[in-house]
């Protein structure tokens, strides 16, 4: 089974050739960072034009790279929410017309969906029930999965992702846009434990998260020191703040995987390339016989091939979308809270 898998919900425009919901034949990722980085984070309008530009090429580069013809494809997926609407629509746009045009099925995917079937791409025998840790720009959730396709909300974030607290620290610290990966670089040469920030554990048993107070806290520390006029050490702030995030994400991971009695928690997600995290998480998972799988740093952040397994497993259900399907800026993934 060839798919074809057509991802722009946010900065990326990805089209993947995946065959069988594991090889995947090509994964073309054409990323704006550079066009949004000197606006330190991503504006929307820019977002649409430049997927408007980029998607026939990044279709056409996938399909050469593969190998695959349009004729060879036996469906058409790609990502309807949840995203930026006017990025979602160009995506979604493109995949509805080629489906309609090849008379192939359209199938519909969840972001977040597609960010969990990162893991499944490289294992793709990872066995059910499993409970996983959904950390992104927009999201920060504990998911537990009774079997495939289904998805029930333990945990999530009640202000800002994970990966949003390390962007905007990273911007009020001149490290640039996308925040994550310097601030993981700069923590390399810091002290974790010379500045001690705090950790919302939230109230006792509760699986959501909560890193504005972090946030704040981080960057009042560093007002003050301007103020001040005291000298301050990125690298240890970039150290600090990691763990800070790193050891709450872990934790409370942990945490859902004994509750639901999963004896594997998959991570996903862009933040789910940060080493420091999957050291800490697989140590603290280890302890209590607790298997952690990540995707390679490539499939972490958006990708068209992680939307392109999660379709394959719609495919063989028969689960397509009709050619009216329209996006869904705040789509959700779960029925159910328990
Ligand atoms: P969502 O998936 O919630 O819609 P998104 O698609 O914008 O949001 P992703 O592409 O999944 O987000 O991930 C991007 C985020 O991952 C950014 O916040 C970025 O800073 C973070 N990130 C990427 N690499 C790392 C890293 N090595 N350490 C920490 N964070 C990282
Ligand atoms: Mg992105
Ligand atoms: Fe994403």
């Amino acid at each position: 089974v060839n798919i074809l898998a057509i991802e722009t919900s946010c900065d990326e425009s990805s089209a993947a050739i995946v065959a069988d919901g594991r090889e995947i034949k090509s994964n073309i990722i054409s990323s704006q960072i550079d066009v949004h980085k000197k606006f330190g984070g991503v504006v929307p309008e820019i977002a649409s034009r430049k997927h408007l530009e980029a998607i026939s090429l990044v279709v056409q580069e996938a399909l050469d790279e593969a190998g695959t013809a349009f004729k060879d494809l036996d469906a058409v997926a790609v990502t309807y929410g949840p995203g930026l609407v006017g990025a979602l629509l160009v995506g979604l746009s493109y995949a509805k017309a080629a489906a309609f045009a090849l008379n192939k099925p359209l199938i519909g995917v969840h972001h977040l969906e597609g960010h969990i079937h990162a893991g499944f791409l490289e294992h793709p025998d990872l066995a059910f029930p499993l409970v996983a840790l959904v950390v992104s720009g927009g999201h920060t959730s504990l998911v537990y999965l009774p079997r495939r396709g289904e998805y029930v909300l333990l945990g999530q974030t009640r202000d800002d992702a994970a990966g949003e607290a390390f962007d905007k620290v990273a911007r009020h610290l001149g490290l640039g846009y996308p925040g994550g990966p310097q601030i993981q670089k700069a923590a390399l040469q810091g002290n974790k434990d010379h500045l001690d920030f705090p950790k919302a554990w939230l109230e006792e048993g509760s699986l959501d998260f909560s890193f504005s107070g972090l946030k704040s806290s981080v960057l009042s520390y560093l007002n003050r020191c301007k103020m001040k006029g005291e000298a301050y050490h990125v690298p240890d702030i970039a150290a600090g703040l990691q763990e800070a995030i790193v050891e709450v994400l872990s934790e409370k991971a942990v945490r859902a995987a004994k509750l639901k009695q999963c004896s594997t928690i998959l991570l996903a997600g862009g933040v789910a390339a940060n080493l420091r995290l999957r050291e800490v998480l697989k140590a603290r998972a280890e302890q209590e016989g607790i298997h952690v799988v990540w995707p390679s740093p490539l499939l972490c952040t958006d990708n068209g091939a992680m939307i392109g397994c999660a379709a394959y497993y719609k495919y063989m259900q028969g689960d397509f979308a009709p050619l009216t399907l329209n996006a869904v800026p705040n789509l959700s993934l779960f029925m159910q809270k328990n």
